[in-house]
């Protein structure tokens, strides 16, 4: 990080602008808004600066700059158009350990004025560094359409909890949550719907009615990851991430993703691997059992959809059976996002009518499928862990009836930047994959559709 962002209390605080022209005219404003002690310094102003000195209380010291007007400010804002007067300001302040801003010349600054977003109490500041102001102008406008003005008014009700709610629950944990809830649920949607009333009669009801001993209560969060691209998750995904105390993640759980889970909780890895498992299924399910009995809010996270070839179910009977509460959000499944970000369409209406999504991992060498059922026209067949068993698949496909030359694809890290594709058939699979040593995570799909790739392909 290049700039610190800092929220600095100015009220009644000494602070300068050198110059008196428009410029320097934003500049004083802004320290006004924040309640500074603001002096101008410039021989003569423009009509901008003379009306904030006339109606907002602004001093004015009507002389050109010299060093012992600084004497006793906390930071001072050069703003004139004589490039040598700036740098006279910038080279005094620094001796004297002002802080100082050179107006558009980063180089000289100590601090620089962010883009702002004023919601007061709420103020979101967007800095470019001094890259690129217009670039940090455009995310700020796109900051005030998610953050619409009534947030101010949300954060100045809630405010008038505080006190209670720490009196009533005693640990930062129990707040934490109690706020979460609050703020994500019907409290907050009176509050921004202009309902203060109806808001602050449930707050209170709310408040009220919390018991210790629910606030104690951990909970666990199985979540689908989705298949890497961190754009694909759900908004319930990021939100469940964003409140939990602790995460078991997986090794199909993309880092891009991970790094959007709140950043104060435990991270811990329990991936498994083919033939290896860096920590047993059961294991795992001790874990989130324990931890939710701490009275964590544990966050299970899986690669794509935790129902389907991740064994969420298993997770989750455990926990049922012990009575801990505990929700199931969907991913993305790998099928879906390898085929979507591959333009193999599942299903099509001159290719394929059905769609059935199996496991190709195997057992002592072998695959237990029902294969007649996969061999069947019109239908595309999904493979997942199908890499390693392609030469067992690619036989018994070819065994039970499916011709030769049926198109097939193997789709390597589908919807990340390193995803790959290539065509093939189902024949020549086990080949390509010798050949091109494709890595994990890998999935095959087979059928007509998968003819579609070269006219679709966007990715
Ligand atoms: N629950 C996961 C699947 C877990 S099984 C889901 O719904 O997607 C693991 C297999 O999924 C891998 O062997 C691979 O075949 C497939 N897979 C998962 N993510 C993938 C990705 N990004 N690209 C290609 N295949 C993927």
């Amino acid at each position: 990080m290049e700039y610190l962002p800092l929220f600095v209390d100015l009220k009644g605080r000494e602070c300068s602008v050198v110059g008196g022209g428009e410029i320097a005219a934003r500049k004083a404003s802004l320290l006004l808004k924040a309640q500074a002690n603001v002096t101008i310094i410039a021989p003569s102003v423009s009509t901008s600066t003379l009306s904030l000195i006339e109606n907002k209380h602004v001093r004015w010291l009507q002389d050109t700059f010299k060093p012992e007007q600084l004497s006793d400010q906390l930071l001072v804002i050069a703003a004139t158009d004589i490039d040598t007067v700036n740098r006279d300001v910038h080279k005094y302040a620094k001796s004297k350990n002002i802080l100082v801003n050179v107006a558009d010349c980063p180089e000289l600054c100590d601090f620089i004025l962010p883009s702002i977003l004023d919601r007061t109490p709420i103020v979101v500041a967007v800095s470019s560094g001094g890259k690129s102001p217009i670039l940090a102008r455009q995310l700020r406008a796109r900051l005030e359409t998610l953050i619409p003005p009534s947030y101010a008014r949300l954060a100045d009700m809630v405010g008038r909890y505080r006190d209670a709610v720490k009196d009533k629950l005693p640990t930062i944990d129990m707040r934490r949550r109690f706020w979460e809830t609050i703020l994500q649920g019907k409290v907050a949607e009176h509050v921004l719907a202009g309902r203060d009333n109806v808001a602050q009669k449930l707050m209170e009801a709310t408040l009220a009615d919390t018991k210790l001993d629910d606030m104690d209560k951990g909970e666990v969060y199985l979540v689908g990851a989705g298949p890497g691209d961190p754009d694909l998750l759900t908004f319930k995904a990021l939100r469940l991430m964003q409140q939990a105390d602790v995460v078991f993640y997986d090794r199909l759980v993309s880092k891009e993703v991970l790094s959007l889970v709140r950043r104060e909780a435990e991270q811990v890895y329990v991936g498994k691997q083919r033939a290896w498992h860096a920590v047993r299924q059961e294991e795992i399910n001790q874990l989130l059992l324990k931890h939710a009995k701490q009275g964590k809010r544990v966050l299970r996270l899986k690669g794509g959809d935790p129902f389907i070839f991740g064994r969420g179910g298993e997770e989750i009977e455990t926990l049922a059976a012990e009575k801990i509460p505990f929700q199931v959000v969907p991913g993305i499944t790998a099928a879906s996002g390898c085929s979507s970000y591959a333009g193999i369409p599942l299903t099509h209406r001159d290719y394929s009518q059905s769609c059935v999504f199996v496991t190709g991992q195997l057992k002592d060498g072998e695959l237990d499928i029902n294969w007649p059922a996969l061999v069947q026209p019109r239908q595309t067949v999904v493979v997942y862990m199908g890499l390693v068993g392609l030469p067992v698949l690619s036989a018994k496909l070819q065994q039970h009836g499916m011709t030769a030359d049926t198109p097939a694809a193997l789709v390597q890290q589908g919807t990340t930047d390193n995803q790959k594709v290539w065509i093939s058939t189902i024949a020549d699979l086990p080949e390509l994959a010798q050949r091109e040593q494709p890595v994990a995570p890998t999935l095959v799909i087979i059928g007509d559709v998968v003819k579609l790739h070269k006219s679709l392909a966007w990715f």
